[in-house]
Protein backbone atom coordinates (compact mmCIF):
# COMPACT_ATOMS: atom_id res chain seq x y z
CA UNK A 1 0.00 0.00 0.00
CA UNK A 2 1.09 3.25 -0.88
CA UNK A 3 2.26 6.09 2.27
CA UNK A 4 -0.24 9.40 2.83
CA UNK A 5 2.35 11.29 0.78
CA UNK A 6 2.40 8.67 -2.20
CA UNK A 7 -1.58 8.81 -2.46
CA UNK A 8 -1.44 12.29 -1.86
CA UNK A 9 0.99 12.96 -4.87
CA UNK A 10 -0.92 10.34 -6.80
CA UNK A 11 -4.11 12.00 -6.19
CA UNK A 12 -2.50 15.23 -7.44
CA UNK A 13 -0.93 13.79 -10.50
CA UNK A 14 -4.17 11.82 -11.63
CA UNK A 15 -6.12 15.09 -11.56
CA UNK A 16 -3.65 17.09 -13.51
CA UNK A 17 -3.83 14.39 -16.08
CA UNK A 18 -7.66 14.53 -15.94
CA UNK A 19 -7.75 18.36 -16.70
CA UNK A 20 -5.17 18.45 -19.46
CA UNK A 21 -7.29 15.20 -20.96
CA UNK A 22 -10.44 17.52 -20.77
CA UNK A 23 -8.44 20.57 -22.19
CA UNK A 24 -7.71 18.81 -25.20
CA UNK A 25 -10.85 17.71 -25.55
CA UNK A 26 -13.10 20.63 -24.70
CA UNK A 27 -15.00 19.58 -21.97
CA UNK A 28 -15.61 20.75 -18.35
CA UNK A 29 -13.63 19.07 -15.51
CA UNK A 30 -16.80 19.20 -13.46
CA UNK A 31 -18.66 16.78 -15.98
CA UNK A 32 -15.91 14.01 -15.04
CA UNK A 33 -16.23 11.86 -11.55
CA UNK A 34 -13.04 10.29 -10.49
CA UNK A 35 -13.66 6.74 -8.99
CA UNK A 36 -10.54 5.83 -6.17
CA UNK A 37 -10.77 2.06 -6.94
CA UNK A 38 -9.94 0.88 -3.52
CA UNK A 39 -9.96 -2.86 -3.89
CA UNK A 40 -7.56 -5.18 -2.14
CA UNK A 41 -6.04 -1.68 -0.27
CA UNK A 42 -7.45 -1.38 3.43
CA UNK A 43 -9.54 0.80 4.78
CA UNK A 44 -6.73 3.52 6.14
CA UNK A 45 -6.26 3.90 2.28
CA UNK A 46 -9.82 4.78 1.76
CA UNK A 47 -9.29 6.85 5.03
CA UNK A 48 -6.41 8.80 3.55
CA UNK A 49 -7.86 9.91 0.55
CA UNK A 50 -11.14 10.80 1.89
CA UNK A 51 -8.84 13.40 3.92
CA UNK A 52 -7.65 14.99 0.79
CA UNK A 53 -10.87 15.49 -0.84
CA UNK A 54 -11.73 12.39 -2.57
CA UNK A 55 -15.06 11.44 -2.39
CA UNK A 56 -16.03 8.14 -4.48
CA UNK A 57 -14.63 5.00 -4.28
CA UNK A 58 -14.80 2.08 -6.14
CA UNK A 59 -14.80 -1.80 -5.01
CA UNK A 60 -15.36 -4.62 -6.90
CA UNK A 61 -16.70 -7.18 -4.12
CA UNK A 62 -19.27 -6.83 -1.66
CA UNK A 63 -18.01 -8.43 1.04
CA UNK A 64 -14.47 -6.19 1.12
CA UNK A 65 -16.98 -3.00 0.21
CA UNK A 66 -19.25 -4.04 3.32
CA UNK A 67 -16.67 -4.28 5.54
CA UNK A 68 -15.25 -0.78 4.95
CA UNK A 69 -18.33 1.04 4.64
CA UNK A 70 -19.40 -0.61 8.19
CA UNK A 71 -15.65 0.29 9.28
CA UNK A 72 -16.30 3.96 8.19
CA UNK A 73 -19.85 3.92 10.00
CA UNK A 74 -18.74 2.97 13.23
CA UNK A 75 -15.42 5.39 13.28
CA UNK A 76 -17.83 8.52 12.73
CA UNK A 77 -15.87 9.44 9.02
CA UNK A 78 -17.82 10.84 6.71
CA UNK A 79 -19.08 8.39 3.84
CA UNK A 80 -18.41 7.46 0.57
CA UNK A 81 -19.96 7.32 -2.48
CA UNK A 82 -19.83 3.90 -2.80
CA UNK A 83 -19.58 2.67 -6.53
CA UNK A 84 -19.61 -1.20 -7.09
CA UNK A 85 -17.75 -2.15 -9.91
CA UNK A 86 -17.36 -6.06 -9.83
CA UNK A 87 -19.28 -8.81 -11.08
CA UNK A 88 -22.72 -9.15 -8.52
CA UNK A 89 -23.51 -12.01 -7.56
CA UNK A 90 -27.61 -12.40 -7.33
CA UNK A 91 -27.27 -13.35 -4.23
CA UNK A 92 -25.54 -10.50 -2.67
CA UNK A 93 -27.30 -7.90 -4.17
CA UNK A 94 -29.45 -7.57 -0.90
CA UNK A 95 -25.97 -6.26 0.83
CA UNK A 96 -25.84 -3.33 -1.32
CA UNK A 97 -28.53 -1.64 -1.69
CA UNK A 98 -28.74 1.35 -0.23
CA UNK A 99 -25.32 1.31 0.42
CA UNK A 100 -24.24 1.79 -2.55
CA UNK A 101 -24.38 5.18 -4.92
CA UNK A 102 -24.42 3.38 -7.43
CA UNK A 103 -23.94 -0.26 -9.69
CA UNK A 104 -21.82 -0.57 -12.52
CA UNK A 105 -21.85 -4.32 -13.31
CA UNK A 106 -25.06 -4.77 -14.44
CA UNK A 107 -24.92 -7.38 -17.01
CA UNK A 108 -28.32 -9.28 -17.39
CA UNK A 109 -32.17 -8.63 -17.01
CA UNK A 110 -32.04 -11.35 -13.89
CA UNK A 111 -29.62 -9.13 -12.15
CA UNK A 112 -31.43 -6.14 -12.58
CA UNK A 113 -34.53 -7.72 -11.63
CA UNK A 114 -33.29 -8.86 -8.32
CA UNK A 115 -31.61 -5.04 -7.66
CA UNK A 116 -35.51 -3.66 -8.53
CA UNK A 117 -37.22 -6.27 -6.16
CA UNK A 118 -34.45 -5.57 -3.22
CA UNK A 119 -34.96 -1.66 -3.52
CA UNK A 120 -38.54 -2.28 -3.64
CA UNK A 121 -38.53 -3.98 -0.49
CA UNK A 122 -36.28 -1.24 1.08
CA UNK A 123 -38.21 1.58 -0.81
CA UNK A 124 -35.17 2.55 -2.68
CA UNK A 125 -34.52 3.36 -6.84
CA UNK A 126 -30.88 1.89 -7.10
CA UNK A 127 -28.91 3.73 -10.01
CA UNK A 128 -27.23 1.23 -12.00
CA UNK A 129 -25.15 0.80 -15.54
CA UNK A 130 -25.10 -1.49 -17.91
CA UNK A 131 -21.83 -3.20 -18.27
CA UNK A 132 -20.86 -3.81 -21.64
CA UNK A 133 -18.22 -6.13 -22.70
CA UNK A 134 -16.82 -3.71 -25.83
CA UNK A 135 -14.53 -5.80 -27.24
CA UNK A 136 -16.06 -9.05 -27.11
CA UNK A 137 -13.79 -10.71 -25.16
CA UNK A 138 -14.44 -14.43 -24.32
CA UNK A 139 -12.93 -13.60 -20.72
CA UNK A 140 -15.14 -10.91 -19.44
CA UNK A 141 -18.47 -10.01 -18.24
CA UNK A 142 -20.86 -7.87 -19.93
CA UNK A 143 -23.56 -7.90 -22.35
CA UNK A 144 -22.18 -7.82 -26.14
CA UNK A 145 -22.56 -5.03 -27.71
CA UNK A 146 -25.60 -6.53 -29.84
CA UNK A 147 -27.51 -7.19 -27.43
CA UNK A 148 -27.35 -4.02 -25.45
CA UNK A 149 -30.46 -1.99 -26.68
CA UNK A 150 -32.45 -5.10 -25.95
CA UNK A 151 -31.03 -5.52 -22.94
CA UNK A 152 -31.90 -1.42 -21.70
CA UNK A 153 -34.99 -1.36 -23.34
CA UNK A 154 -36.25 -4.51 -20.91
CA UNK A 155 -34.76 -3.26 -17.81
CA UNK A 156 -36.62 -0.02 -18.67
CA UNK A 157 -39.77 -1.29 -17.29
CA UNK A 158 -38.39 -2.04 -14.01
CA UNK A 159 -39.51 0.80 -11.65
CA UNK A 160 -36.81 0.30 -8.93
CA UNK A 161 -33.88 1.17 -10.65
CA UNK A 162 -32.95 4.16 -13.05
CA UNK A 163 -30.38 2.99 -15.84
CA UNK A 164 -28.10 5.66 -15.55
CA UNK A 165 -25.72 5.00 -18.51
CA UNK A 166 -23.05 2.35 -19.57
CA UNK A 167 -19.72 0.82 -18.13
CA UNK A 168 -17.03 -1.29 -19.87
CA UNK A 169 -13.90 -2.77 -18.53
CA UNK A 170 -11.66 -1.85 -22.02
CA UNK A 171 -8.77 -4.84 -23.34
CA UNK A 172 -5.85 -5.04 -21.25
CA UNK A 173 -3.22 -2.84 -23.37
CA UNK A 174 -0.12 -1.28 -22.61
CA UNK A 175 -1.08 1.20 -25.45
CA UNK A 176 -3.81 3.07 -24.44
CA UNK A 177 -4.49 4.28 -28.32
CA UNK A 178 -5.73 0.72 -29.17
CA UNK A 179 -8.80 1.14 -26.83
CA UNK A 180 -9.80 4.23 -28.20
CA UNK A 181 -11.91 2.74 -31.10
CA UNK A 182 -13.41 0.58 -28.00
CA UNK A 183 -14.46 3.78 -26.41
CA UNK A 184 -16.08 5.61 -29.07
CA UNK A 185 -18.49 2.72 -29.88
CA UNK A 186 -19.52 3.14 -26.10
CA UNK A 187 -20.08 6.41 -26.87
CA UNK A 188 -21.87 5.66 -29.65
CA UNK A 189 -23.97 2.77 -28.25
CA UNK A 190 -24.86 5.21 -25.82
CA UNK A 191 -26.51 7.55 -28.30
CA UNK A 192 -27.93 4.88 -29.74
CA UNK A 193 -30.00 3.88 -26.82
CA UNK A 194 -30.40 7.57 -25.73
CA UNK A 195 -32.23 7.72 -29.12
CA UNK A 196 -35.13 5.51 -28.06
CA UNK A 197 -36.01 8.13 -25.89
CA UNK A 198 -37.26 5.76 -23.15
CA UNK A 199 -38.77 6.48 -20.10
CA UNK A 200 -36.39 5.93 -16.87
CA UNK A 201 -33.71 5.66 -18.92
CA UNK A 202 -30.81 8.13 -19.27
CA UNK A 203 -27.51 7.60 -20.72
CA UNK A 204 -25.68 10.49 -18.85
CA UNK A 205 -23.02 8.21 -17.81
CA UNK A 206 -19.94 6.78 -19.88
CA UNK A 207 -18.10 4.68 -16.75
CA UNK A 208 -14.73 3.90 -18.83
CA UNK A 209 -11.11 4.10 -18.45
CA UNK A 210 -8.84 2.81 -15.85
CA UNK A 211 -5.26 3.98 -15.16
CA UNK A 212 -3.88 2.85 -18.23
CA UNK A 213 -6.41 4.38 -20.57
CA UNK A 214 -8.40 6.97 -18.38
CA UNK A 215 -6.81 10.16 -20.53
CA UNK A 216 -7.77 8.18 -23.53
CA UNK A 217 -11.53 7.44 -22.23
CA UNK A 218 -11.89 10.97 -21.13
CA UNK A 219 -11.17 12.52 -24.63
CA UNK A 220 -13.75 9.97 -25.82
CA UNK A 221 -16.66 10.84 -23.86
CA UNK A 222 -16.11 8.96 -20.39
CA UNK A 223 -18.29 10.67 -17.62
CA UNK A 224 -16.40 8.36 -14.65
CA UNK A 225 -13.19 7.08 -14.60
CA UNK A 226 -12.40 4.44 -12.18
CA UNK A 227 -8.70 4.71 -11.35
CA UNK A 228 -6.95 2.14 -9.04
CA UNK A 229 -2.95 1.55 -9.03
CA UNK A 230 -2.62 4.91 -10.12
CA UNK A 231 -3.91 6.32 -6.82
CA UNK A 232 -3.50 3.44 -4.04
CA UNK A 233 0.21 1.83 -6.14
CA UNK A 234 0.15 -1.52 -6.92
CA UNK A 235 -2.49 -4.24 -5.44
CA UNK A 236 -1.38 -7.20 -3.42
CA UNK A 237 -3.72 -10.33 -3.37
CA UNK A 238 -1.32 -12.50 -1.31
CA UNK A 239 -3.63 -11.58 1.71
CA UNK A 240 -6.76 -11.26 0.94
CA UNK A 241 -8.54 -12.39 4.26
CA UNK A 242 -8.59 -9.41 6.67
CA UNK A 243 -8.85 -7.06 4.60
CA UNK A 244 -9.38 -4.02 7.38
C1 LIG B 1 -9.61 -2.88 -10.55
C2 LIG B 1 -10.57 -2.18 -11.41
C3 LIG B 1 -10.31 -0.87 -11.89
C4 LIG B 1 -9.04 -0.10 -11.59
O1 LIG B 1 -7.97 -0.64 -12.29
P1 LIG B 1 -6.54 0.10 -12.31
O2 LIG B 1 -5.91 -0.43 -13.54
O3 LIG B 1 -5.85 -0.31 -11.06
O4 LIG B 1 -6.78 1.55 -12.36
C5 LIG B 1 -11.29 -0.26 -12.66
N1 LIG B 1 -12.43 -0.89 -12.99
C6 LIG B 1 -12.72 -2.13 -12.54
C7 LIG B 1 -14.01 -2.75 -12.93
C8 LIG B 1 -11.80 -2.82 -11.76
O5 LIG B 1 -12.10 -4.06 -11.33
Amino acid sequence: MNTAEEIKSNLDSVEKRIASACERAGRNREDISLIAVSKTNPVEAVVTALGFGQKAFGENRVQELCEKDDYIKQNGITVPEWHLIGHLQTNKVKNVIGRVDMIHSVDSLKLAGIIDKESKNKGLITKILLEVNIASEESKFGVLPQDAVDLAMSIAELKNVKLCGLMTVAPITENPESNRPYFRKMRELSVDIASKNKDNISMNVLSMGMTGDFEVAIEEGATHVRVGTGIFGKRDYTNKEGLI
